[in-house]
């Protein structure tokens, strides 16, 4: 009797348990886009995306997938759907020299945290599913990830390096020096939950002292920092912009640069045989950038500084597109920070086709690039089932023509639509 009762109680359990996973898991059914070849493959036109909870369950074309009764059912006819967009090379804090920046002097960490938060639920807005933040203050970071998390702010998938390290006087905030010093920095944030460590390898633009080609850490310095980020799992980026540092940090091994203003071809070339990442960052040395700095009140050696640096950056971009040194978008401003007449990412993506990639890379440098470079492709940058559903819309096919990125009038991100212009508000 007690074995039946046992039984019938576990039958229960099973049938609640069912019922519970059931309901958590609602499905949305995107009925009648064309969803882009991301690979290179031909799109496929008037498809069913079924999404089961934050994941897509199915996709296929509409004559291929049933959709399930009790579906919620979004109209996507004459849309491209494509991943969300990724954007590796974001400061949510972000403040620069300049009216904009000193008016943030005083700013609190909780002050700063909720424009942190404003920051990244515009960012997701505005098409970016997944950032990866590469120097943030205090932690942060890590709160806003955590709240994001939790559903108690919205924003794009984080992946952080928590602060950024550097050698004292370096192009950052957390100075460390020895191989001890920056081993304990490095541990410290990864402690705090850092899935990368961001070094500052050379100068840079904001910097008003030190030289953007310097290589300022010793080899014990730099072949340390390299191996506890590594040793914890962890990669390891570097803002560079100097010859001499890349070769360093090359030859122990670092996993990407940022920026890359005065790579050389040869650096370029070694980071393609090696696999080393470059998060070219090209928004902020051309043009579009310029009307941004003097709207925020950057003041004139800023201006300058950047604008002479723009040719090389320029070039150094053409380069790498041309010898295929991996790159992965990202933008070292807002995401979605007007810029030419969109934002920074797509500005960013337009620029890479302008200096020589095909719409259809640049398309992938925003999306399946930036998930491998993250060590993430199980889960995102790709519509594909067991994917989070991370996905976007446009009016045309992107690997056309980039500039179809500028048309984005619908924002899914783990199954809950965050955007779609269809709808009446
Ligand atoms: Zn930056």
């Amino acid at each position: 009797m007690l074995k039946r009762a046992c039984a019938a109680l576990a039958f229960l359990f099973l049938v609640a348990g069912a019922y519970a996973q059931q309901a958590s898991a609602p499905v949305t059914a995107l009925v009648g886009g064309n969803v882009v070849g991301i690979d290179g493959e031909a799109a496929i036109q008037n498809a069913v995306v079924l999404i089961e909870g934050d994941r897509i369950k199915t996709i296929g074309p509409a004559a291929s997938v049933q959709v399930p009764d009790g579906a919620k059912v979004v109209q996507m006819a004459g849309k491209w759907l494509l991943p969300g967009l990724m954007n590796m090379h974001v400061h949510l804090g972000l403040r620069l020299p300049g009216a904009a920046g000193a008016a943030l002097a005083n700013e609190t960490d909780p002050q700063q945290v909720l424009r942190m938060a404003n920051n990244a639920r515009l960012s997701l807005l505005s098409g970016v599913t997944t950032v990866r933040l590469v120097g943030e203050n205090h932690g942060n970071d890590f709160a806003l990830k955590t709240a994001i998390q939790r559903g108690e702010a919205v924003g794009p998938r984080i992946e952080t390096a928590g602060e950024i390290i550097v050698p004292t006087g370096g192009h950052g905030r957390l100075e460390a020096d020895g191989p001890y010093g920056l081993a304990r920095a490095a541990r410290e944030q990864i402690k705090k939950g850092a899935s990368w460590i961001k070094i500052a390898v050379s100068g840079g633009i904001a910097d008003t002292h030190g030289s953007i080609n310097a290589a300022p850490m010793t080899d014990e310095e730099m072949s340390t920092i390299i191996e506890v980020a590594h040793r914890n799992g962890v990669k390891i980026t570097a803002h560079n912009g100097s010859n001499e540092a890349a070769a360093q940090a090359l030859k122990f091994g670092i996993d990407g640069f940022e920026h890359g203003y005065h790579l050389s071809e040869a650096t370029l070339k070694q980071m393609k045989a090696k696999g080393t990442w470059l998060v070219p960052t090209i928004v902020v040395s051309q043009s579009g950038a310029m009307e941004f700095f003097k709207k925020i009140g950057s003041p004139d050696w800023y201006l300058e500084r950047a604008r002479s640096t723009g040719k090389d950056h320029w070039a150094m971009l053409q380069t790498a597109i041309k010898v295929g040194t991996p790159i992965a978008l990202g933008t070292d401003q807002f995401p979605f920070e007007p810029n030419e007449g969109t934002t920074a990412t797509i500005r960013e993506a337009e620029l890479y086709v302008d200096a020589g990639m095909t719409p259809l890379n640049a398309l992938r440098a925003a999306t399946v690039e930036c998930a491998r470079m993250l060590g993430l492709e199980k889960d995102v940058g790709r519509i594909g089932a067991g994917k989070y559903a991370d996905i976007i819309a446009v009016d045309s096919d992107p690997t056309k023509d980039i500039k179809t990125l500028r048309t984005i009038s619908f924002v899914m991100k783990g199954g809950e639509i965050a955007r779609n212009d269809a709808v009446a508000r």
